[in-house]
């Protein structure tokens, strides 16, 4: 089983609390369409890794196999020690590169798309990071680091990401110059012009001040989170798509004007461009995205989004017996969901009508498979979904087509 479904209700928990602590103290921090994109985004990535995983760790347990240079003792301390700081050394400079280089700025944008800040933030992963980023921690294979060892510190360094992304939590004093924690790590979400391109670090802020991209938060100057060219859009596919739409058509540009090594130096360019130069970002006329989604859509697309965790858990559970082509399947069933969901929360035209349809179809299978991809549902289950199937319907048929909001 993955260990991150064994997190879900530690991220439940804690995303409630922190919403509760905000609104006590009268912060807009939580925005629902955002945090459904970000939660979609979670889903997605992970539904994605068992596709990816078998490019990604499959890869470093035959690198590991055949060129490991030394046979290390897994019950040895110090190599779990050392794995977890090395670990930690390579991610910064991947993350460096996430930001600095295109191809690998493509796969990681989409977890900097959101413009709040808060722990369902650290969910909004990518679905496309395993084609880019797993070569490079390779290098711990060949040095003879066990898959277990890398598998486990892997964990424990993504997992530690999760409570940075807050802003409940003020600067903590010396803490904030060895560790990554809110404080520094909210810098490395902001737009503003002196957050960009620092604290890449993943548990060790150390890095950062000795590679010289460390910036500390700055106490009278607000920060506003986000990307430069802003993703404005709930649709968790396209968040992971967009930016890698944009580079096949700069890339192609580059091709017909200029030839082939032009082409590929758009992929190993910064995101900036070549030469380029930051533009200094105006914050007075910076507006969040915001499609003023009703209280109704809200509420319905939450719903749905539970149904979807409900879904992903099982589908994460169930995915290493099932062929590619059923786990494409219910993959697709999933992915269907988050389009669907965000079409609805921006307020789409015909996004009515494709939720109908997908309710009908999805809903339709789960009531006349005798199986749901290898689990019989009990009676009461059967009825439970055919309600809510009903009442979704209803819902959808009784809300009408609304007018998308300008962007306020
Ligand atoms: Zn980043
Ligand atoms: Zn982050």
């Amino acid at each position: 089983m993955n260990p991150i479904v064994y997190a879900l209700p530690v991220f439940m928990l804690t995303m409630l609390i922190e919403a509760m602590v905000a609104r006590w103290r009268g912060v807009d921090t939580y925005d629902l369409p955002d945090t459904l994109t970000s939660l979609h985004l979670g889903v997605l990535s992970q539904v994605a890794s068992a596709f990816t995983k078998v490019l990604g760790f499959g890869l470093y347990v035959a690198v590991y196999e055949r060129f490991r240079t030394t046979d290390l003792p897994t019950d040895a301390a110090w190599l779990w020690v050392g794995a977890l700081v090395l670990y930690d050394f390579l991610y910064y400079w991947v993350h460096r590169w996430g930001h600095e280089v295109n191809l690998v700025w493509a796969a990681h944008q989409v977890h900097h798309s959101s413009e709040y800040y808060n722990l369902s933030t650290a969910l909004r992963q990518t679905s496309t990071g395993a084609f880019v980023v797993w070569p490079f921690f390779l290098l711990m294979a060949v040095l003879g680091v066990p898959p277990v060892v890398f598998g486990v510190v892997a964990l424990i360094d993504l997992l530690y990401q999760y409570w940075v992304h807050t802003e409940m939590v003020g600067k903590l004093g010396w803490v904030d110059r060895v560790f990554v924690t809110p404080s520094n790590h909210r810098v490395h979400h902001g737009q503003n012009d002196y957050c960009i391109d620092k604290n890449y670090g993943g548990i060790f802020i150390l890095w950062d001040r000795l590679f010289g991209t460390f910036a500390a938060e700055r106490d009278h100057e607000q920060i506003f989170y986000g990307v430069r060219k802003p993703l404005a859009s709930y649709n968790a596919v396209w968040g992971n798509c967009n930016v890698w739409r944009d580079l096949w058509r700069a890339s192609r540009a580059a091709w017909q004007q200029q030839g082939a090594s032009a082409a590929v130096a758009v992929w190993f360019g910064p995101p900036a461009g070549w030469g380029g130069t930051l533009e200094h970002l105006d914050t007075a006329t910076l507006h969040r995205f915001d499609r003023a989604t009703p209280a109704s859509v809200r509420r319905y697309a939450f719903i749905q989004y539970a149904i979807t965790v409900v879904c992903a858990t099982h589908f994460i559970a169930i995915a290493p017996q099932l062929n590619w082509a059923v786990r494409a399947a219910y993959a697709l069933i999933i992915t269907a969901g988050a389009l669907s969901t965000g079409w609805l929360l921006e307020g789409r035209a015909r996004a009515r009508a494709i939720e109908a349809g997908r309710l009908v179809v999805v809903g339709g299978l789960f009531l006349a498979l005798p199986l749901w991809f290898g689990w019989q549902a009990p009676p009461q289950v059967k009825l439970a979904v055919t309600a809510l199937l009903l009442t979704s319907l209803a819902w959808v048929a009784a809300s009408g087509d609304r007018q998308p909001a300008r962007d306020a």
